[in-house]
Formats: structure tokens, sequence, C-alpha cells
């Protein structure tokens, strides 16, 4: 069973083979004809979505995408589906962070919370379409702390533990992160769906 995952990212690819174990997962990189897409939507499903038809199309292959992002209460959700691009420029881990920081300044110790939220998708060639959703609450810092993750991860501490998602090991973070809660559901979905179909 062949599944294309719609990222050129390398660590994506390598998590998303530790969840979908027994299934060949292939990037996009096997793909150079297939174009980025555009993620114009307004959710992260409708993101996820977008990008999962357009491989599966462009591949004539199963393929799985996903849209993340972080969401502040006090911001009435944002940066949202604009995490990666808070700043004005796409993937500035470091300004988009550094922005949000001074946005949620005046925002109370109290009034700090925030979640990552994650939507998986799977499109057929058929154009038949599944998605799975996983989230991790927790609050806001006031200064960087840890070097693992990367993105806004150095100021997020989840609820339950005092540790920044940046202080977790990668494996600690997987079995609580919004990613790995949506994929693991898209695994399920993804085994029912291809495995059992002729
Ligand atoms: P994408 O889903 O790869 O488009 O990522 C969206 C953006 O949300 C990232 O660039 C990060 O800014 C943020 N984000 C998503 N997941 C995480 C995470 O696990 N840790 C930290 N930041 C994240």
């Amino acid at each position: 069973m062949k599944i294309v995952l719609a990222t050129r990212n390398p660590g994506k690819i390598v998590e998303l083979r530790r969840i979908l174990d027994g299934m060949t997962v292939v990037g996009l990189d096997a793909y150079p004809q297939i174009e980025d897409v555009a993620e114009t939507g307004l959710t992260f499903a409708e993101n996820a979505l977008l990008k999962a038809h357009a491989v599966a199309q462009g591949s004539g292959l199963p393929a799985v995408a996903d849209d993340s992002g972080l969401c502040v209460d006090a911001l009435n959700g944002m940066p949202g589906i604009f995490s990666a691009r808070w700043s004005g420029r796409h993937g500035d881990d470091d300004a988009n962070l550094d922005l949000l920081l001074a946005q949620v300044s005046d925002v109370p110790d109290a009034h700090r919370q925030a979640h990552f939220a994650c939507t998986a998708a799977l499109a057929l060639p058929t154009g038949e379409e599944w998605t799975a959703e996983g989230a991790i609450h927790g609050s806001l810092i006031r200064a960087r702390r840890g070097t693992n993750g990367f993105g806004y991860d150095p100021i997020f501490v989840p609820d339950g533990d005092s540790r920044t998602t940046a202080e977790l090991d990668p494996d600690e973070k997987d079995a609580i992160s919004h990613r790995g809660k949506a994929f693991r559901a898209l695994a399920e979905i993804i085994s029912q769906v291809l495995v059992t179909s002729p």
C-alpha cells in the first residue's frame, strides 16, 4: 500500500512513516511535477484537503496532508491558519514568535491559554476525502525556553507540565501533540479505507 504525503519536509515524512507502520509513505520529492498548492482556505481542514486533493490528482495515489497552527485565546484564535506567516514572512519562526510575544505582552498570566491544532486529511484520486483532528492545550510563557521542536514550541507549556514543548523529547511531544493525535486518528481511517478495500 503506497501513500503520498503532501510535503517536502523530511521530518514530517519520517514522523508519518513511524505512525503508518506497514505502508509505503513517499514524499512530494518523488513527484517533482506536482506544484506547491497555495493555502487559500480559511480553516485547517480546508487547507489540508486542498493539499491532499491536489497531490492525489497529480500522483494518482492516495494522498495525505496536514495543516496546523497555534490558536491563542486572547487573540480570538489567531494566528491559527496564519501561524507560519504571522510576521509576513512564511516560515520565519523567530520573527513569528517575537511578534506573537509582543502582541500578548500585556495579557496577564491567568489569561494566556492557547492550543496547537492540526487537521490531517486523506484524499483518493476518486475525490473521496476524510479528515481527522488533534489538539493540545496549554499556555504561553513570556520568554523562550528549550531548543527542541520548531515554531512556537519554545513559549508553549502544555497543561499538566512545567516544560515547554521545546523542552520535551521528540517522542514525548509526539505522544501528546496535536499532529501526533491527528495522524494516529487518520492512520486508523487509512487502515480501514485502504487496507480493507479490494
Ligand atoms: P504547517 O502545518 O507545517 O503549515 O505549520 C504551520 C505553522 O504552525 C508552523 O510554521 C508553526 O509556526 C506552527 N506550528 C504548527 N505545529 C507546531 C508545533 O508542533 N510546534 C510549534 N509550532 C507549530
